[in-house]
């Protein structure tokens, strides 16, 4: 029997991307795990990149997102129920995403280098489906704030950090293991959550702890069967945060009712819903009045999550294009071979490992929990990363589906999918612009920060990067005298930053093609870069088979 390898083969068709190990293939995240000594964790990944990438898990990220969450508001006798009813391929997902804890080891595992950890496995985990991210995310994201602001955190940290997937529709005391989502967004803000009309009333002693009723709406509250929702209403002294469960505490369902699902342009396995309250139960987290202080470590971890997610699905899209390439003949010459395929391709490797490597630098300085620079530098690294890494997502995955030719515009292919889903990491979780004027604000609020910053980016040996740095170094008080610079200021503070990840990490190749493709030629157009010897670059970041 001739196998459809052959066939293909004979078509000038490439095999399948399946049944690869993702992190074998993965060059610079290997060097990046081997910068950190790390042998345990080089074979953990192994072993999720073999699964990652074997074909039941693809096939579970296609049947997913084909078979979108169906919303059924009522059972068939009448009552309410507000379920969410999902494919058994994302319960196969969110079981794997939950088992290997991507939502929790920073926060139940001993390792010192755990963040580190747990980005590249939800690394290698996102670049075959993004939409179960979204809850797994905001889980993870919720620890620091229920630890440090709930009264009962014992009980919530314990269902949070357990390693069972639990999809059941019962109360959370009842559960093996607990997820978490965030409903801030409202109709007339989501930026500007002190817009917020939801109200607060405490049902008897008012604080931290204590029992209140919301009344309102969300516009945007992702992941609804999530047992448990941080959420911001008004009180008395202002915007408060809040911990609503989807059942009460005396296994009654809560107070508040999904209206309906959002239609989105990709994102198509996670639901996302608006709802609304009507006195539903929520616990005071924190002081009231002090919702956005209370909230906003798990913004910013939500907002990490987006830096690893958009890297994820570049790194996808790039894997997908060399293989193609490698396979795929034109005039007689496999593609991997034509001069300016080599450009194209070597480019996107650049631009994926430049984004790799800042958002493993920013894992990085989340495991020096002790230092005050680290801290400090996370301020800039966040929003900065946050807005370049997901802006540059939508650019790359466009270019690499074009070095699939037809092949990469049709729905049986993963590019559509990849496609829709890259710009969403850039809107959610605050958009563009609001992550430059987070970075504008926190310089012109902290000075400090801008020497923080030039002693961050010492130590990278190019004349372009130089050139670079000592621009923004003359300029930056200039630009921070005006908001409207904003994008340029993090757009420039973006690029020397992953540079200097990169060179932390030996990335020693991609810092110079990289130096001298955006900061000596200011080209943002893949493959115009004029990189030297690009197929050095292209195996330095893959490995072929
Ligand atoms: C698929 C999806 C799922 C979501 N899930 C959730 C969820 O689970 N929970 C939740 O709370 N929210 C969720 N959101 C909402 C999301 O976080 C918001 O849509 C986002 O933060 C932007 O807020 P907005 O829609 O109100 O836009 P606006 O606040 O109106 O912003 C519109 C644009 O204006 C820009 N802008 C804002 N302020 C300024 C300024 N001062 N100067 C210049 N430009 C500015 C923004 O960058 C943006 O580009 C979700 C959104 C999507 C798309």
């Amino acid at each position: 029997m001739v196998s459809l390898q052959c066939v293909y083969f004979k078509m000038n068709q490439p095999p399948f991307f399946e049944n690869i190990n993702l992190f074998d293939i993965d060059l610079s995240l290997q060097k990046i795990i081997r910068k950190n000594n790390a042998p345990a964790l080089e074979e953990e990944l192994k072993e999720i990149g073999q699964v990652i990438g074997s074909e039941e898990m693809i096939n579970h990220g296609k049947l997913a997102n084909k078979y979108e969450p169906i919303f059924h508001s009522h059972d068939s006798k009448g009552s309410r129920i507000d379920l969410i009813e999902f494919h058994p391929s994302y319960h196969a997902l969110m079981d794997t995403a939950i088992s290997n804890q991507l939502h929790a080891e920073p926060w139940s595992s001993q390792k010192n280098n755990a963040h580190l950890s747990r980005m590249s496995k939800y690394y290698l985990y996102s670049q075959n489906e993004s939409g179960t991210g979204c809850p797994i995310s905001m889980t993870f994201a919720s620890v620091p704030a229920i630890q440090n602001y709930m009264s009962n955190a014992d009980v919530w940290m314990k269902g949070i950090l357990s390693i069972n997937y639990d999809p059941r529709n019962i109360p959370f005391y009842e559960k093996k293991g607990l997820t978490i989502g965030m409903a801030m967004t409202e109709k007339q803000g989501g930026t500007d959550v002190r817009a917020n009309e939801t109200v607060a009333k405490p049902i008897g002693v008012r604080g931290r702890g204590n029992l209140y009723t919301l009344t309102g709406h969300k516009w945007f509250c992702s992941a609804p069967m999530c047992d448990a929702f941080l959420t911001l209403a008004q009180t008395d002294k202002g915007l408060s945060c809040f911990l609503f469960p989807r059942w009460k505490e005396d296994g009654t369902k809560n107070d508040f009712r999904i209206q309906r699902l959002k239609t989105k342009l990709g994102n198509k396995s996670n639901a996302s819903s608006e709802i609304e309250f009507e006195g539903a139960h929520a616990w005071l987290m924190g002081e009231e009045g002090r919702g956005i202080v209370t909230i906003i470590e798990m913004v910013s971890m939500t907002r990490y999550d987006c830096m690893i997610g958009s890297s994820s699905i570049m790194r996808r899209a790039v894997n997908e294009a060399i293989h193609h390439c490698q396979y795929r003949s034109v005039f007689g010459k496999k593609l991997i071979d034509q001069p300016l395929m080599q450009q194209v391709l070597s480019d996107l490797c650049l631009e994926t490992n430049a984004s790799l490597a800042m958002t493993a630098y920013t894992a990085h300085c989340l495991d020096q929990k002790e230092s005050e620079v680290h801290l400090l530098l996370l301020r800039i690294l966040l929003p900065t990363g946050k807005y370049y890494i997901t802006k540059r997502a939508s650019s790359v995955i466009v270019e690499a589906m074009e070095c699939m030719g037809g092949n990469g515009y049709i729905e049986d292919s993963l590019f559509p999918r990849l496609y829709r889903e890259a710009p969403v990491n850039a809107i959610w979780e605050g958009s563009g612009n609001v992550q430059c004027l987070d970075v504008f604000r926190a310089f012109t609020k902290m000075p400090e920060l801008i020497e923080v910053i030039f002693v961050e980016l010492e130590g990278v040996d190019n004349s372009y990067y130089k050139k670079r740095k000592l621009d923004l170094k003359q300029n930056i008080k200039n630009l921070l005298t005006n908001e409207s610079q904003a994008r340029f200021l993090t757009e420039t503070i973006a690029t020397l930053l992953q540079v200097r990840s990169m060179a932390f990490f030996g990335m020693d190749d991609s810092v110079e093609q990289y130096c001298q493709a955006r900061f000596k030629q200011q080209i943002n157009l893949f493959g115009n870069s004029l990189i030297t010897n690009p197929i050095q670059l292209i195996e330095n970041t893959y490995a072929f088979n």
